[in-house]
């Protein structure tokens, strides 16, 4: 059984803080839908971090169920994603398409969203600026949606969304607790687990049975029916 992580990561960095807790549009908006146009609406055509000026094609906000029991968040948008304007539409997307699929969901009924909302130049790492700027937004979507779990794709998602700087290896096959400051008191907050983003497994296809194993810690939690095939 996984271990489950007692300590709630700070999700916000200190000077976002005040931002957060102050009034934001989409406070006090019932539809989770509405809410989250709101968010994008207050984004805006952003150019609050220097990935507005480094080749972005548009901005890539997220996309799936406003109300989704389950979310994957990613590093950032590739190549295909910022000409299409939408999260994990790449080869790496169709893996995760494919990762949904053999849990039994169905992609229109999870959401999907990224660290940083702008391509980085050459698909380099965004930079610790950069994720402080953007995941703010990240933040209020997940307010928002309020799901019962995250996933975090990969080493940049998950280390941004923990706040910690442990190795993939290590986050791997626990529990975390994640609440956004500023969310409804409500709301318990969500669960969040951390598996390989797709595009490492495409690299590393041997990966694929341990990631497997963190979506079924994930269908259990959730209580999908493990089907009989897994992710290929
Ligand atoms: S990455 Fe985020 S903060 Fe930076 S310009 Fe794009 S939307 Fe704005």
């Amino acid at each position: 059984m996984a271990a489950r992580k007692s300590a709630i990561a700070p999700t916000v960095a200190e000077d976002n803080v005040f931002e957060i807790v102050n009034a934001k549009p989409e406070h006090g908006v019932a539809d989770p839908a509405a809410a989250l146009k709101l968010i994008r609406e207050d984004l805006g055509d952003c150019t609050r971090c220097k990935l507005h000026k480094q080749g972005r094609k548009q901005i890539v906000f997220g996309v799936g169920d406003p109300r989704a029991e389950l979310m994957f968040v990613g590093e950032g948008p590739g190549a295909d994603e910022d000409a299409q304007g939408e999260p994990f539409v790449g080869r790496a997307g169709q893996l995760l398409n494919n990762m949904i699929k053999a849990m039994g969901l169905r992609r229109e009924g999870v959401y999907i969203a990224n660290i940083v909302k702008c391509r980085p130049p050459g698909n380099r790492t965004p930079e610790l600026d950069e994720c402080e700027t953007c995941s703010p937004f990240l933040m209020r979507q997940i307010a928002t949606i309020k799901p019962r779990v995250i996933v975090a794709l990969g080493a940049t998602a998950a280390k941004n969304l923990l706040a910690m700087n442990s190795s993939l290896g290590d986050l791997r096959g626990h529990w975390y607790d994640f609440k956004p400051v500023g969310s409804d008191p409500s709301w318990p907050g969500a669960r969040l687990a951390v598996t390989y983003h797709p595009a490492y497994l495409l690299r590393d296809p041997r990966q694929k049975g341990e990631t497997w194993k963190d979506l079924q810690m994930v269908m259990k939690y959730l209580g999908i029916e493990p089907p009989k095939k897994a992710a290929d």
